[in-house]
């Protein structure tokens, strides 16, 4: 099959009350390191980063060093680095001092008993993807899920503690050091089973389903958090802890999209499993106006088109609209045959066909279908040249695979990321008009991006109604999707020659993305809007990601982590 690299691209890239202290960062200088090293032996190490040893040499070795960082793939395998490096004006990716590769649910709980008693900062690396660099801190304890990495299936799993009699699900724990990649091959490819993760395939499970999480497919299916049955996690006070809904059910409500690093450290995920349909499909095309009305009415028509035939449970990803009047639409349908697909569309591209002259597209529409297993499997995708990137490193696994969508998030440092729900009413009448008002400034400034797949209207009833028992903002089930409007520059760190953050740069660009958001604030003044893809200088930011739910989750912060041992940027008590 032969797709179009650059539209497989879109799509494939496809979220008060008094601070609790938190520990002194100074004492961890002079804490009793060699406890920790007799008690775990070689999984506690120093921590040696390839950007310090690349600055202190004057910046040998700089041009491989940052080419390496174009694959997630190392980026994971190195405790000293993070996927995003950055962000002007925001925070800069410092290693730790030290870092404890745990292989058990024992070795997490002797770091946080090791944290706690010496006044340690401690932090958490899973697959290492926040914004916001809330897995790395200069000067800290790095605790690190890679190698906790068992996957096990289950026909039948009862939650602990569950009344005799309960319902038994089918199902799949995951180690918490594991990314969606291995875990849909898992689960989808070997057992054709559906698990809800996320779109790219580095991503970790861990900050993925505690921050909520949302994935191509989830207005059918909910949040990562919303098919959480079971977690075993490591508290404040050293103790492992299996939670879910009959035992420690705050700290379960808390941790199901209250945010990572927060309320413990999750060892393992016991995550609902769904029956896989026999396809997965995709729409994919380009189309440019030729003028401003005809620009107006396109969005119009395509925010319509959406809002009457495709604002169902089984569309996702993204519709984006850009410079010089284009707009690139990059859909999933989960369940539908090519010919479900070509009928739902064939409305659009008539009207699309029958306006040639005013709407030229960047070739015909793509629209592929593949057999569901096949969508998480390495070696068909690797058929589609173009869509797939593979880790480059000699002896890598020929697994280690990733969207060429998340290429330019490798390592970048971001200039400025804005989002916010967008409520469904917006879809009809007078408020469609609004919207495509506020579209059409916005793309005039920089591209907005529609996330259909990270708002759960017009979902599955059972999904959305999961969904709203998590900590996530409620507004999720009420917004059609998540605006986006981001911007990033490539790889690079202070003190580096030749790749220093361009700051100049960063800042102009932060202020374009500001101006095409703008519309939007104006259009929905209170909008929430997902944690783990949101604005590192947001203001409001505990009523933007858990509306009402936060004061309950301060409760379950002061209850499991009364010091504030876990703690980040935007996190529940800081
Ligand atoms: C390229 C890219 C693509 C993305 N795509 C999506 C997407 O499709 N859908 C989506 O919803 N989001 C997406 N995100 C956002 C992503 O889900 C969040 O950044 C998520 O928190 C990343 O989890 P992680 O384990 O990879 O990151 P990390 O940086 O390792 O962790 C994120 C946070 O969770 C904490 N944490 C990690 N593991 C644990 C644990 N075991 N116990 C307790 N706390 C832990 C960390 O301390 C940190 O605070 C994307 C981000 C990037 C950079």
């Amino acid at each position: 099959m032969s797709i179009d690299r650059r539209k497989f691209m879109l799509l494939a890239g496809a979220s008060c009350a008094a601070p609790l202290a938190g520990p002194v960062l100074a004492k961890s200088g002079r804490a009793p390191w060699g406890e920790l090293a007799r008690r775990l032996g070689a999984r506690f190490q120093p921590v040696r980063s390839p950007l310090v040893a690349c600055r202190d040499s004057g910046g040998k070795g700089a041009d491989a060093l940052f080419a390496s960082l174009k694959n997630p793939y190392r980026i994971s395998d190195d405790p000293a680095l993070t996927q995003t490096l950055g962000w002007t004006d925001g925070w800069t990716s410092a290693p730790s001092r030290y870092v404890v590769a745990a292989e058990s649910a024992t070795d997490v709980a002797a770091a946080v008993d090791f944290a706690r008693r010496h006044n340690v900062r401690l932090v958490t690396k899973g697959g290492g993807h926040s914004y916001f660099g809330n897995s790395n801190a200069a000067n800290s304890l790095l605790l690190w899920t890679k190698k906790i990495d068992r996957i096990e299936q289950h026909d039948a799993f009862v939650p602990a503690g569950a009344p005799a009699g309960s319902e038994a699900h089918k199902a799949v724990s995951i180690g918490a050091g594991c990314l969606w990649g291995r875990i849909y091959r898992e689960t989808a490819v070997k057992h054709g089973r559906y698990v809800q993760g996320g779109g790219c395939l580095t991503v970790g499970v861990g900050g993925f389903v505690l921050g909520g999480g949302f994935g191509s497919f989830s207005k059918g299916f909910g949040t990562g958090a919303a098919n959480l049955l079971e977690a075993e996690i490591v508290t404040a006070d050293g103790k492992i802890r299996i939670a879910n809904m009959w035992q420690d059910p705050e700290l379960f409500f808390a941790f199901r999209g209250g945010g990572g690093g927060t309320f413990g450290i999750v060892t393992r995920l016991t995550l609902r499993t769904f029956d896989l349909p026999a396809t997965i499909g995709a729409v994919l095309f380009d189309v440019t106006a030729s003028d401003d009305q005809a620009w107006r009415t396109l969005v119009e028509k395509v925010m319509t088109f959406y809002a009457d035939s495709l604002f169902n449970p089984h569309w996702g990803e993204q519709i984006r609209f850009g410079s010089g009047r284009k707009m690139s639409v990059a859909l999933t349908a989960y369940g539908l045959d090519k010919t479900q697909i070509e009928a739902a569309w064939k409305p659009f591209f008539g009207w699309l066909r029958a306006h040639k002259d005013t709407y030229s597209m960047g070739g015909e529409p793509m629209i592929v279908t593949l057999p569901a297993r096949d969508f998480w499997n390495p070696e068909i995708l690797k058929q589609m040249p173009g869509i797939i990137l593979s880790d480059d490193r000699p002896r890598a696994s020929p697994d280690n695979v990733f969207w060429a969508g998340n290429l330019s998030e490798a390592g970048q440092v971001l200039h400025a990321y804005k989002s916010r729900w967008l409520p469904q009413g917006l879809l009809k009448g007078e408020g469609r008009n609004r919207l495509v008002d506020a579209i059409i400034a916005g793309a005039s400034e920089w591209t907005i991006a529609l996330h259909m797949n990270k708002g759960l209207a017009g979902g599955d009833p059972a999904a959305v109604k999961r969904s709203l028992e998590t900590a996530t903002n409620p507004q999720m089930v009420d917004a059609f999707g998540l605006l986006i409007v981001a911007a990033e520059g490539p790889p690079a760190w202070p003190g580096i020659p030749g790749h220093i953050p361009d700051n100049a740069l960063g800042r102009k660009e932060a202020a374009g993305v500001a101006r095409a958001f703008a519309p939007f604030v104006k259009l929905v003044p209170d909008g929430g809007c997902y944690l783990s893809e949101a604005d590192y200088f947001g203001r409001d930011w505990r009523e933007a990601y858990w509306g009402g739910n936060y004061p309950r989750l301060l409760r379950a912060k002061r209850t499991y982590d009364p010091t504030g041992m876990f703690r980040g940027h935007h996190t529940v008590g800081t």
